[in-house]
């Protein structure tokens, strides 16, 4: 944009070009290669029992050091790799590396907590999703039952193949969340009839709490839905005490956000959270 309003055909190499100058052709391009070239890696984000500030689990976030742009916001090239198909085996990697780390803190003696890992809809609806998923469990040793996958509100439930991949899922013993939720469209009614364990306010919603009437109303309204269908809540980007008080009272009992921590790479994951060899399994939230 900038390149059209100056009116120049020629212009100077400016750095603030540089995001622009390097085109999402070129960042595809490299994309494909980032893997090998082992530029990826996970970061972790504890999940907080707001009753007793116990860490019950963590969300893996994928990170993209590039060579030249540096980070990379996962949004962009997790879109980009859903629209050139990468998001097979990256999100095949996603899983892996993932799943892997958790068996090892298992392995250290950490007591077990839930794994999420965000799955994309392009990953979660690929017939080949179930098999994948399946070896990758096999492979690592990661158990069922503390694997919950994040997917968006917005994937095509409408679409049959969705309800019966959520079923097998369940079989599984694989946990399901609904992430970002109530930025799209579900109905009481299909909440109900799938297999949904977990529901994640989205992030916008806890944002001005307990200021904004808006969100206040659509909190304890996603509060009391999911306490009639018996899902779990998490609420995402909690940031401040105010934001926690408010979803303790309400009846929200799980909380993730920069208030208990960013997401932090292995090593400090573990000397922050999981401690030394010998994690009491409590997080003491800070003030
Ligand atoms: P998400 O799944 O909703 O993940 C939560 C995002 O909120 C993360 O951003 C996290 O860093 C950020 N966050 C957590 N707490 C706070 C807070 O208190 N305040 C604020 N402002 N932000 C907070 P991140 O890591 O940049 O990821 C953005 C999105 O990219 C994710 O949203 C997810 O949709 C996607 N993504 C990230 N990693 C993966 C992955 O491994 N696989 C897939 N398929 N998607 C991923
Ligand atoms: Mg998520
Ligand atoms: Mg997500
Ligand atoms: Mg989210």
């Amino acid at each position: 944009a900038a390149k059209k309003n100056s009116g120049d055909h020629f212009m100077m190499y400016q750095p603030n070009m540089d995001k622009e100058a390097y085109s999402n052709l070129q960042l595809e391009n490299d994309l494909r290669y980032a893997v090998e070239r082992k530029e990826f890696s996970m970061v972790y984000q504890p999940l907080i029992d707001i009753s007793d500030g116990k860490m019950v689990g963590v969300e893996a976030l994928i990170r993209w050091n590039h060579p030249i742009r540096g980070p990379v916001s996962p949004q962009e090239f997790i879109q980009l790799s859903e629209e050139n198909g990468l998001i097979i085996p990256l999100g095949q990697w996603i899983l892996e590396t993932a799943c892997l780390q958790w068996k090892q803190w298992v392995e250290n003696g950490y007591s077990p907590f839930t794994l999420a890992i965000n799955i994309s809809i392009i990953q979660f609806t690929h017939p080949n999703f179930l098999r994948d998923l399946k070896e990758i469990i096999r492979k690592t040793g990661m158990e069922p039952r503390y694997l919950e996958l994040e997917i968006t509100e917005n994937i095509p439930f409408a679409n049959n193949f969705a309800s019966i991949i959520l079923n097998d899922l369940k079989h599984l013993g694989v946990k399901i969340s609904l992430d970002d939720f109530g930025t799209g469209y579900s109905s009481l009614q299909y909440l109900n009839t799938l297999s949904i364990d977990t529901l994640k306010i989205d992030r916008s919603f806890i944002k001005d709490l307990p200021f904004n009437r808006n969100n206040i109303a659509i909190v304890q309204t996603i509060m009391s839905m999911a306490q009639f269908l018996d899902l779990k809540v998490v609420a995402e980007g909690v940031e401040t005490k105010e934001q926690l008080l408010f979803l303790e009272k309400n009846g929200c009992q799980i909380a993730q956000g920069y208030y208990f921590s960013r997401p932090l790479p292995k090593e400090e994951f573990e000397r922050t959270f999981l401690m030394d060899s010998k994690w009491t399994g409590t997080y003491y939230i800070n003030d």
